[in-house]
């Protein structure tokens, strides 16, 4: 009897499991035309100076309509892009149009606001990766001035001379970097001593109970002061609340990227969100 139920149970977890591998399969190959069926859209979220809730810059957030599925979170697909290999031409199209996006807003007389490209482990650590964005910077005309590159923690983990040499070089074309996700990942402190960084953004992890939880409270202060003792600019993520921004404030963060005042939104979104602008 209880055999024959383990048995059973085996039989359920590997149809299960077929049924995702098959799945996945199926998602990648979608994933792989993505490109060329123009499926693809960047959304834009602002991210705001704290003390004049003026906007200091915007962060890229790559959006999938598919025409099957609908709307596909990047939680979803980056890591399957990652796996695969597809996040390389993929970051390629994110950069490359983003590019083209902030000289198009500034050609239409928008005052130049400084734009956040994520990039993924693999896409940092691919031989391409300061060809692909030399290409879309000349290729557009964008001054390097106003594009950032966001990279996490598990990026700086691998292979740090490489890391090293990439981050270098990208600094010096005068482009700018931040740590993403900060304090989610498993690296050590000591990368903050070694890479050039610009700016660093607190994970919402961090930031959801800072009102309430005495222990983020505490993290998130620490890492405001680290980051302020490094000469580093240092966003919130995920901000929501008043409660939320008025210990931000209390505690001297820069900036501020959440629902609260901006949700991700389309460029024709954006558009009107750069002609209200106070600054
Ligand atoms: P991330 O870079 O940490 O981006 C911040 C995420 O938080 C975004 O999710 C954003 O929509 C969301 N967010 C912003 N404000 C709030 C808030 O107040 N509350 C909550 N709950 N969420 C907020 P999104 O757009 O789903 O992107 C998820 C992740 O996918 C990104 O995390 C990034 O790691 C990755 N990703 C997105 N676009 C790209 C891309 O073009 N290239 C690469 N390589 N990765 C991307
Ligand atoms: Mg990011
Ligand atoms: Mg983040
Ligand atoms: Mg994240």
């Amino acid at each position: 009897q209880a055999k024959e139920q383990g048995g059973n149970r085996y039989q359920l977890y590997t149809a299960e499991m077929k049924s995702t591998d098959f799945e996945r399969m199926e998602l990648e190959g979608h994933l792989r035309k993505a490109i060329e069926r123009e499926e693809f859209e960047l959304y834009f979220q602002p991210k705001l100076h704290l003390h004049s809730s003026g906007i200091s810059g915007m962060e890229v957030l790559i959006r999938w309509h598919n025409p099957q599925r609908g709307l596909i979170s990047p939680a979803t697909f980056i890591p399957l892009a990652e796996e695969t290999g597809l996040i390389i031409p993929i970051g390629a199209w994110v950069l490359r149009h983003a590019c083209e996006q902030a000289v198009n807003w500034q050609q239409a007389g928008h005052a130049p606001v400084r734009m956040a490209v994520n990039l993924s482990p693999r896409q940092f650590l691919s031989p391409d990766l300061i060809a692909t964005v030399a290409d879309s910077l000349q290729e557009t005309g964008l001054d390097p001035k106003f594009l950032e590159l966001e990279i996490t923690e598990s990026t700086l983990m691998q292979n740090t001379e490489k890391t090293l040499n990439t981050l270098r070089r990208l600094k010096e074309m005068g482009i700018r970097i931040s740590i993403d996700d900060f304090g989610t990942g498993y690296s050590s402190l000591s990368y903050l001593k070694r890479f050039p960084f610009d700016m660093l953004k607190i994970d919402q992890a961090f930031v959801r109970d800072i009102a309430h939880d005495r222990k983020d409270a505490e993290i998130v202060a620490a890492i405001i002061s680290l980051a302020h003792s490094l000469d580093l600019d240092v966003v919130a993520e995920g901000v929501e609340t008043e409660e939320q921004l008025a210990f931000l404030r209390a505690h001297g963060c820069d900036e501020i990227q959440g629902y609260l005042f901006h949700r991700p939104m389309p460029a024709r979104e954006f558009e009107r969100v750069l002609l209200d602008r106070t600054e």
